[in-house]
């Protein structure tokens, strides 16, 4: 007997062919966003503002920005939490991830597909991560898909169908390359996402992730961290040894985390292997 349940979770099995990928957009924020600095906050507002530009303003119905920044530094957990954020009935990530093994003709079918889906519905965003790794990039000859980045060019620049709005979100650790491409040119504005310099954030990232059980411990490993240059300096200028991404100092501190003993120590020297 089929009751309501099973119609139920039949619907559920069904992927949608489009709507929201919650799963996608979880995953790629699996660690959270932690409020380590200001600038995340101010990131996440500036976010925030450009999605209600294309709620209410009847102007702007395509608006474009690129999250740029090191690799590591978030850029695709911010775009997905500011997607997410929108609620808007349609998102959708494009991620390379996602297109291993696609050809050229299947990557821009792919890509296409998205755009014109979210054509369809009244408010949409558009997360395009990791342009460099969606063309190709290879550094060495500066060779990429030619085919990929027209058709980029292409939808970024495409106003979508009348009372339809769409808000692009892209990301890219290699910002200088694409005013080379063309590509700067069509985003309305661009955030940089910074990596983390300072010990204040080393700090709160620490606390939040609860790696030293106790205060004690806790205020002794900073204390080490800043005497060994991570962070401000006596003199309280910003003389930082530190440069190390959110994405990079997660799976640091969870490998530190391993050894119960002299986690601070072992943080410490993770650190310095990184060339700190
Ligand atoms: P890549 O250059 O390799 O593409 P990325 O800059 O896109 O890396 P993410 O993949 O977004 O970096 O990784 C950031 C990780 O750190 C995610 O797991 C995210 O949940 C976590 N995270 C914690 N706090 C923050 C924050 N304030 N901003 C961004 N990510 C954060
Ligand atoms: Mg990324």
């Amino acid at each position: 007997k089929v009751n309501m349940n099973d119609f139920m979770n039949a619907l559920e099995e069904v992927h949608p062919a489009y709507g929201v990928s919650e799963e996608e957009l979880e995953q790629v924020v699996q660690n959270g966003i932690i409020h380590f600095d200001n600038t995340v906050d101010e990131m996440l507002r500036s976010g925030g503002l450009l999605v209600e530009q294309v709620r209410s303003s009847q102007r702007t119905p395509l608006v474009s920005v690129l999250l740029h920044g090191p690799p590591g530094s978030g850029k695709t957990a911010l775009a997905a939490s500011i997607a997410k954020a929108s609620e808007f009935p349609f998102i959708k990530l494009i991620s390379p991830d996602n297109m291993v093994g696609y050809s050229e003709p299947q990557k821009v079918q792919a890509i296409t597909k998205v755009f014109s889906d979210s054509y369809k519905s009244p408010l949409s965003v558009v997360v395009v991560d990791n342009i460099e790794r969606l063309i190709d990039w290879t550094p060495m000859g500066a060779r990429f898909s030619n085919s990929v980045l027209q058709a980029l060019l292409v939808l970024f620049a495409r106003r979508p169908p009348k009372g339809r709005r769409l808000l692009i979100i892209a990301t890219s650790s290699l910002r200088p390359i694409l005013t080379d491409l063309g590509l700067s040119e069509t985003f309305d504005s661009e955030l940089r996402v910074p990596p983390i310099t300072d010990i204040a954030s080393l700090d709160r990232v620490l606390r939040e992730v609860e790696l030293f059980p106790s205060e004690r411990q806790h205020q002794e490993a900073i204390r080490m961290l800043t005497e060994a240059g991570f962070g401000t300096n006596k003199e309280g200028n910003m003389n930082s040894r530190m440069q190390i991404g959110i994405k990079k100092l997660l799976s640091t501190i969870e490998m530190a985390r391993q050894e119960p003993d002299n986690v601070a120590e072992r943080l410490l020297n993770a650190l310095i292997g990184l060339g700190m």
